[in-house]
């Protein structure tokens, strides 16, 4: 994406004082000649911050401002080890209310609705988030939280719940547990806000069947205020992102270039007015692509499409980048072809090889047909030749856990 004089002008503002508010980018940007970076071209010469130099700065090393200025802290939760703790000062959150109810706004959602707020809260930033939001925008908060389903369901019908802001996983739950109920003529929801994260296609329509709402994905991560920067509009699915509170980047994730407009890639943010914890070029490890063209709800806001998964998933052959939402996407176009696959890398006589392993019914020649079609789905998305070996349903090994899908055995 062209850099705007807006993000330009923020931008060099932002690194005109970083190493003096921050101790962190003092050390980060020690040898860097910050005025220099005048245009977008020195901008993407800037070295990227990381996750792990973030949990580096543990407890308060991010912190910009005096801590007397700081109001708030969140926290990521770090799976493994230390985790990482982001300050906010009063201006951030209430930037972080302004961009969360824009989200609202941009999914049509009013200051008559009435908000059902099932994510966590506490050190995390959903729940707050879509408060803040909620009572930014003059809506009723209803902050439940998680859990306790029977009493959610209670509310969600006294109170008249318009709106669900959930995690997949959760509004799933509900879903099946109203249906099951057969308690569907009872809630009015009409709409759905759902924490973005790459979920299929056939879990979106069973919640937004049961539920009998229109799906929203909203985007955000707690090193970049949480979620709110962006949602998807009425018109389409992609997310409109704010720009004039954050800098979007989408690179190759192995060169660390950017790549041109519709590749895809991972996303790298850049807060452009953050006070905090403003950061540099974030590795955010999400994989979207940026979606051109003017979108039909007429907002100039940049898109991007829903995530396509995480860069640690991806994998380079024959110089594609391959992600596993690409096989699915590939196997679901497939006639006769299941949704269960395992991918096999190889490189035999100086040529790497990919054999996408498929489950199917069919037998003989529709059998047949079933490999050459997945064949060439996949030639005409990525340009890339594969082999595909169709087997027996029930014949790839299951896993209780997220199973893993991409061997590469090239290394
Ligand atoms: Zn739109």
């Amino acid at each position: 994406m062209q850099m705007t004089d807006d993000s330009l002008k923020k931008i060099r503002t932002l690194l005109g004082t970083i190493r003096e508010k921050s101790p962190f980018y003092a050390r980060k940007f020690a040898d860097v000649n910050l005025t220099a970076v005048d245009s977008q071209i020195a901008f993407e010469r800037l070295p990227f911050t990381t996750k792990d130099d973030l949990r580096d700065a543990y407890p308060l090393g991010l912190a910009a401002v005096p801590v007397e200025h700081i109001v708030r802290i969140h926290s990521s939760s770090g799976t493994t080890g230390t985790p990482v703790i982001i300050p906010y000062t009063a201006k951030d959150v209430e930037d972080w209310a302004i961009m969360f109810a824009r989200c609202y706004t941009m999914a049509g959602i009013t200051a008559a609705d009435r908000i059902h707020i099932t994510p966590g809260y506490g050190l995390w930033t959903a729940g707050i988030g879509f408060q803040l939001g909620a009572e930014r925008m003059g809506a009723m908060a209803i902050p439940m939280g998680p859990g306790n389903t029977d009493k959610q369901l209670q509310m969600m019908i006294d109170l008249g719940s318009t709106v669900l802001g959930a995690t997949s996983s959760y509004a799933l739950l509900l879903a099946e547990t109203i249906a099951k109920k057969g308690i569907g003529d009872k809630i009015k929801l009409r709409k759905g806000v759902i924490g973005s994260e790459r979920w299929g296609e056939k879990m979106r329509l069973r919640i937004a069947h049961e539920l009998g709402v229109q799906l929203h994905d909203i985007y955000g991560l707690t090193e970049i205020y949480g979620p709110g920067i962006g949602i998807n509009c009425e018109a389409q699915d992609a997310m409109h992102v704010w720009d004039d509170y954050c800098y979007f980047e989408i690179i190759d994730p192995e060169t660390g270039m950017v790549v041109p407009d519709g590749t895809s890639g991972e996303l790298v943010i850049t807060t452009l007015v953050k006070e905090g914890a403003p950061l540099v070029r974030y590795r955010t490890h999400d994989l979207t692509r940026f979606v051109v063209g003017q979108c039909a709800c007429g907002s100039t806001y940049p898109r991007i499409e829903r995530l396509i998964g995480r860069s640690d998933d991806m994998v380079k052959v024959k110089g594609i980048n391959v992600f596993p939402a690409h096989i699915e996407e590939a196997l679901t176009a497939t006639t006769d072809a299941s949704s269960e696959y395992q991918v096999m890398i190889d490189h035999l006589d100086g040529k790497d090889i990919m054999t996408v392993f498929f489950e199917t019914a069919a037998t003989g020649e529709r059998r047949r047909h079933a490999e050459r079609e997945l064949n060439g789905i996949v030639k005409a998305k990525l340009s890339l030749s594969v082999v595909a070996k169709a087997v027996d349903i029930g014949e790839l090994p299951r896993s209780e856990k997220k199973s893993q899908r991409i061997f590469d055995n090239r290394y």
